[in-house]
């Protein structure tokens, strides 16, 4: 009755043999409806991640951004038009406005809607998909999620959802499952619905804390990450930095379903799944990108594969234990 799971902590890759010479030689692309990403890097429709400035520089650097919904519909198109429309995502709710605000949003140019709910697998996501199609057609690349389990991904297929954030109660500063119990760890999410995944592309979301844990995504399956708390923090992502009394300096990172976040947007907080925190100033979002990109191309050629349907193939994955787990963080003796 209880199945095991695994969290990106509990796994390891083992090194295989490979004739790569250099990192240049391996392809991270991934292709959205021929859309070719040469970073496989999506950043969080999150108000204090994805803004104008970040969806930018996301494009910019071979992955994209999904513009947060947290504002008026002409707030969002605003910010679509400041990011030059590269290419740019925007998420989208499932009650009230959304369909006009899907319409806005296509009209200003962004290649996909993200349907942005906690808990994807119901019935108004359904007919929210089936609304958008009616409406805006086939054309437009639809996101949505987030969901924890194989049926749910299957469900969210048929339903015509061309992309999944697969991840439930994974994210750093998500409490959803301490607040009600429910969540399955993203890594475990990532590979059962990989096994059953029909058409749609997977994004494994939530949790992921190094460039190690987006190649262990990678290996169980994923076509994307998308990170929240690596990314924020940044030049880019929205928000002020502020400095503490030893002159360090720091920025808002925040839950969606934070108290915050809740009373920012909708004047009042019910529900809380999440927290509102600071996160250390990191620079620029570039430098950032440019050490996942690296490390991630390190964790393809430990495998001796060239691009991400190779590592795939190629990829070996073994369980750690607790010690194991101690001895994969730095562990420089103190004494
Ligand atoms: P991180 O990369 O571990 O920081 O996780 C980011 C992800 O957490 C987002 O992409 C969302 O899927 C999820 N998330 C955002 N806000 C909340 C919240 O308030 N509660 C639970 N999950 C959240």
């Amino acid at each position: 009755m209880f199945q095991k799971t695994l969290s990106f902590d509990d796994v390891l890759l083992v090194p295989q043999m490979s004739s790569i010479k250099s990192r240049k030689e391996v392809d991270l692309s991934s292709t959205i409806n021929e859309k070719v990403f040469k970073l496989p890097i999506i950043s969080s429709p999150m108000d204090t991640v994805t803004g104008a400035e970040m969806a930018a520089t996301m494009s910019e650097n071979g992955g994209f951004g999904i513009l947060h919904r947290y504002n008026s519909i002409v707030d969002q198109v605003e910010m679509v038009k400041k990011s030059n429309a590269a290419n740019i995502g925007a998420a989208i709710g499932v009650t009230g406005d959304y369909l006009e605000r899907a319409r806005e949003l296509t009209d200003a140019g962004v290649f996909m809607l993200c349907i942005d709910v906690a808990h994807g697998h119901h019935i108004s996501v359904k007919s929210a998909l089936a609304n958008l199609r009616k409406h805006l057609g086939e054309d437009v690349v639809i996101m949505a999620g987030n969901v924890a389990t194989a049926e749910a991904f299957n469900d969210l297929e048929d339903w015509g959802a061309d992309v999944i954030r697969v991840g439930v109660g994974g994210g750093s500063i998500c409490s959803t499952r301490i607040q009600t119990g429910h969540g399955v760890p993203t890594f475990h999410s990532v590979l059962s619905v990989a096994l059953r995944a029909k058409r749609a592309l997977i994004v494994a979301d939530g949790g992921i804390k190094s460039a190690g844990d987006a190649v262990k995504s990678f290996a169980a399956g994923a076509d994307f990450v998308m990170l929240g708390s690596l990314l924020a923090g940044t030049d880019e992502s929205p928000g002020q930095i502020f400095s503490s009394n030893e002159g360090k300096k720091y920025k808002v990172y925040r839950g969606m379903a934070s108290a915050e976040a809740q009373l920012d947007w909708k004047g009042e907080a019910n529900s809380l799944e999440g927290i509102s925190t600071t996160i250390p100033y990191k620079g620029s979002v570039k430098n950032m990108l440019s050490l996942l990109d690296q490390n991630i191309r390190s964790g393809f050629s430990y495998s001796g594969a060239v691009n991400l349907k190779d590592f795939q193939q190629k990829v070996e994955m073994i369980e750690q234990t607790q010690a194991g787990m101690k001895e994969s963080f730095t562990h420089i003796l103190t004494k």
